[in-house]
Parts: C-alpha cells; sequence; structure tokens
C-alpha cells in the first residue's frame, strides 16, 4: 500500500490503525479500509467499550483482504459485521487499482479487473476484451 494513503488512514481512524500496523495489501484496496477505518474509530470513540477494537493485522490471503482485530472480545459483534462487508468487498474490488474485479485463480490468487488482471499474466488480453464485453 502506498505510504501516502496509510498516512491517510491512520489520520482519519487513529485509534484503529496503530503506527506499528503494516498493511500488507496494494493501494486498490484503500477505500475499504478507509470505510472500515472510519466506522470503527466511529465506535471507539462512542461505543463505551472498555478498550479500543485496534487492527492487528491487515493482509491479502488467497487474493482476499483478511483484516484482523484486536482485542477480539465479546463487544465485536457489530464491528465483526463491518470487517466481514470490508473483506466481502475485497473478493470484488482490484487489489491494484480499486475498480470492479474478480478472484483470479491462475497462479497466486488475485482479486483484479481485467486490465490489471492481463499486466499480472492471469488472463489473455482477448480473455480481458471478452470479459469487458460481458461474453
Ligand atoms: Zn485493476
Amino acid at each position: 500500500m502506498d505510504d501516502k494513503l496509510i498516512k491517510k488512514l491512520r489520520e482519519v481512524a487513529p485509534s484503529v490503525y496503530p503506527k506499528d500496523l503494516d498493511f500488507e495489501c496494494r493501494s486498490g484496496w484503500y477505500d475499504i479500509l478507509l470505510k472500515v477505518g472510519l466506522a470503527l474509530q466511529k465506535m471507539n470513540v462512542e461505543g463505551g467499550w472498555t478498550e479500543p477494537l485496534i487492527a492487528g493485522q491487515i493482509k491479502e490471503k488467497f487474493g482476499t483482504l483478511r483484516w484482523y482485530a484486536n482485542p477480539t472480545n465479546g463487544n465485536m459483534e457489530a464491528a465483526q459485521k463491518i470487517i466481514r462487508e470490508a473483506e466481502h468487498q475485497s473478493t470484488k474490488t482490484c487489489e491494484y487499482c480499486g475498480k470492479p474485479g474478480k478472484l483470479r485463480k491462475k497462479g497466486w490468487f488475485k482479486t483484479l479487473c481485467a486490465t490489471c488482471a492481463v499486466e499480472d499474466e492471469k488472463i489473455t488480453p482477448e480473455e480481458a476484451a471478452k470479459e469487458r464485453l460481458g461474453l
């Protein structure tokens, strides 16, 4: 993930994204992480929890986002819903550029748009053209 985007995430959700957290995914998922960050930041401030919910690990695994929270306490039901939705969004958002994408299973699994999938040699330009035409 681009350093400027990481800085922005920490600015808008300081209680959620600590300074020592690594963002082990690419910049295309920035909007997803921003949305989770803003929602959980609000919950941390207003939720009346004994301790704030902090991102413990954020990474791409088998082509989709994994968002691990810390602590994993009993207050987390509402938060988990937000996190699960974000992980679901990552299954249809290009990890590289943020455009609509889908899970590509050639080689390392990656969720990519047609253009990025060609650049990553997951599909051929012909396959990408067909996909864009909905064929
Ligand atoms: Zn893309």
